[in-house]
C-alpha cells in the first residue's frame, strides 16, 4: 500500500506559538513554559484525509527565526506550509509577506495556510478580520484561526494542507 508522508514547515516571528502547535497536533499536549526547542527537527503524526492514511512530519525551528537564520535545509523538500501569527503580536502579522517569500524562494509555490493563533486573548487582539482576510486574499491562501491553547482549529489547519496536497 501506498504510503503518503509529507513534510511540512511552519514559519513566522518566534513566539507565535509554532513550537506549541506541533507540539499539540503530534502529542496532545500543551504548557505555557514551553521551551525553544524541541530537541529533534520534526515531530510526527498519521491522519486519515479522503480515504488515505497520511504522514505528516512537522518540522520545527529551534528559535532560529528570530535571528532569520533558517537555513535551507529545514525548508528542503516540503511538500507544505503553515505561515503562522499571534493575533496578539502586530509585529508578527506585518512579517507574514516576507516569510511567504522565503518560504517561495525555498521551495517554490507549495499548499499554504495562513494562520491566526492565540484567538483565545481576545481582548488583546491586535488584527483587524477584515484585514487578516485581505492578506489570505492578497497571498492566495486560506486564512485559519487557531488557539493552541484551547485546542481549537488545530486539526483543521493540519486537515486542510493534506487534502491540498492529495490533490496536486
Ligand atoms: P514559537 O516561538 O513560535 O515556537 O512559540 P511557542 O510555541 O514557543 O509559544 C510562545 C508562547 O505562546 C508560549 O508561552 C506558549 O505557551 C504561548 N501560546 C502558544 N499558543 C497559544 C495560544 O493559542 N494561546 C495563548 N494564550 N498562548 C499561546
Ligand atoms: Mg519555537
Amino acid at each position: 500500500e501506498l504510503e503518503i508522508s509529507l513534510k511540512v514547515v511552519i514559519v513566522g516571528n518566534g513566539a507565535v506559538g509554532k513550537s506549541s502547535m506541533i507540539q499539540r497536533f503530534c502529542k496532545g499536549t500543551y504548557t505555557r513554559d514551553y521551551k525553544k526547542t524541541i530537541g529533534v527537527d520534526f515531530l510526527e503524526r498519521e491522519i486519515e484525509v479522503d480515504g488515505e492514511d497520511v504522514r505528516l512530519m512537522l518540522w520545527d525551528t529551534a528559535g532560529q527565526e528570530e535571528f532569520d537564520a533558517i537555513t535551507a535545509a529545514y525548508y528542503r523538500g516540503a511538500h507544505a506550509c503553515v505561515l503562522a501569527y499571534s493575533a496578539t503580536d502586530r509585529d508578527s502579522f506585518d512579517a507574514i509577506p516576507s516569510w511567504k517569500l522565503k518560504v517561495e524562494n525555498e521551495c517554490g509555490e507549495i499548499p499554504t495556510v495562513l494562520v491566526q493563533n492565540k484567538i483565545d486573548l481576545v481582548d488583546q487582539c491586535q488584527i483587524d478580520p477584515n484585514e487578516a482576510e485581505r492578506l489570505g486574499r492578497a497571498l492566495g491562501c486560506k486564512l485559519l484561526r487557531t488557539s493552541v491553547k484551547e485546542d481549537v482549529g488545530v486539526m483543521s489547519v493540519f486537515r486542510h494542507l493534506a487534502s491540498r496536497c492529495l490533490i496536486e
